[in-house]
């Protein structure tokens, strides 16, 4: 990936308390409505997934005591690893939004109550499978290529009806909606129309999408440009660093060689 940070890139300063986590969620949430005033859409349709990824436990702890009750989490085995150790929040439940292998699926079977990055029958045959031997079910979300880059995860958007005609086999897989990344770029005229193409490609499978997937949900937009995915339609938005703070760890720890985060 290239190093070299992005002129843009907003200084997320590290919510380190429960007011300044509170006041975080508060400064974001009142954002989604200003968005949603501005398209003439009913804020209550946007939910706001706050993603915890390189979050330690404390501060999750903080999260929850601000009223967060889901919580995204980019890899598997830290989001597994999370779940154990605060087991004791009952009510709080895990979105796994990054890629998954096979191997993996019976991890997100056993505690996940979402994920986000469906692009391969492969992985969805897996964690039916194992979400069977559980006695489970799972929302998810098809991932859908919308910038074409080539370094990115999720369906080719032309891919993606033949893919949601095979998807009612997977009986305990609940099928919510569609998921993109858009391209990182502080450039508005380039990123809205990957937002405009998941809304598009949306349409076109409610119309011919098989019974039994129902494809209301759009997640899309990040901390970067989640005010335009609103107004393009998104009814989640997935925010990480205006919540909590910039992250440490470099992106291409969890996204694929050749990507950078616009913040
Ligand atoms: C990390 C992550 C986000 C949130 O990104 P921020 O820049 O922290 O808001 C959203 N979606 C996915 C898939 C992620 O991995």
């Amino acid at each position: 990936m290239n190093a070299v940070p992005s002129p843009v890139r907003p200084a997320y300063r590290t919510a380190a308390t429960l007011e300044e986590i509170r006041a975080n969620l508060a400064d974001i949430r009142a954002r989604i409505d200003a968005a949603c005033a501005r398209a003439g859409r009913d804020p209550a349709e946007v939910r706001l997934l706050p993603v915890s990824k390189t979050v330690d436990e404390s501060r999750i702890r903080m999260a929850y005591a601000a009223g967060c009750r889901l919580l995204g989490e980019n890899k598997v085995q830290e989001a597994y690893g999370k779940w154990e150790a605060m087991a004791d929040l009952t009510d709080l439940d895990w979105a796994i939004i990054g890629h998954l292998q096979t191997n993996k699926a019976k991890f997100v079977a056993r505690f996940a109550r979402e994920f986000q990055a469906l692009d391969n029958l492969r992985v969805a045959e897996a964690l039916d499978r194992r979400l069977q031997d559980e006695g489970r079910g799972l929302d998810v979300f098809v991932q859908v290529n919308t910038s074409g880059e080539a370094s990115k995860f999720g369906l080719a958007p032309e891919e993606a009806l033949d893919f949601a005609r095979a998807l009612p086999a997977y009986a305990s897989l609940r099928v919510r909606g569609l998921m993109t990344l858009a391209l990182f770029s502080p450039d508005e005229a380039r990123v809205r129309p990957c937002f405009q193409l998941l809304r598009d490609l949306r349409e076109r499978l409610r119309q011919d999408a098989p019974q039994g997937a129902d494809f209301a949900e759009l997640s899309m937009g990040m901390s970067g440009d989640f005010e335009w995915a609103i107004e393009e339609g998104a009814t989640t938005v997935r925010v990480g660093q205006a919540i909590f703070g910039a992250r440490a760890l470099p992106d291409s720890h969890y996204w694929p060689e050749g990507r950078t985060a616009p913040g």
